[in-house]
């Protein structure tokens, strides 16, 4: 159940999901996403080691119009490919040292 909205400057009730309150007029969109330092740090953070929602978080900053916001965004989903690209490097180094043991293994197990 949707809580009752109230429009912030004339608390008449609107429909949750209202883009403008019917009375005033007043635009009752969410606010775009924050572009402060500190908010950008969350955002690269969580790009770095939540890749896969890095990309959706970038998204939402490259809707915006303004250059900060697009800024922000390009950003996060830089690095989230980066993050993605390294892990899969990472993963792929470790199966390479993984096989290369369990082949010298078996060959100490063959020589035996
Ligand atoms: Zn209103």
């Amino acid at each position: 159940m949707d809580e009752p909205v109230k429009c912030p400057t004339c608390h008449t009730d609107v429909r949750p999901g209202d883009y403008f309150c019917y009375n005033c007029g007043k635009n009752l969109k969410p606010k775009p996403p924050s572009t402060s330092l500190q908010q950008q740090i969350i955002v690269y953070l969580e790009s770095i080691f939540l890749p896969p929602f890095g990309i959706f978080i970038g998204f939402r900053y490259l809707r915006q119009s303004d250059y900060k916001s697009k800024a922000v965004g390009i950003a996060a989903v830089v690095l989230t490919i980066l993050s993605l690209v390294i892990c899969t490097i990472i993963t792929l180094d470790l199966l390479k040292t993984v096989n290369t043991q369990v082949n010298d293994q078996l060959q100490m197990l063959e020589n035996f």
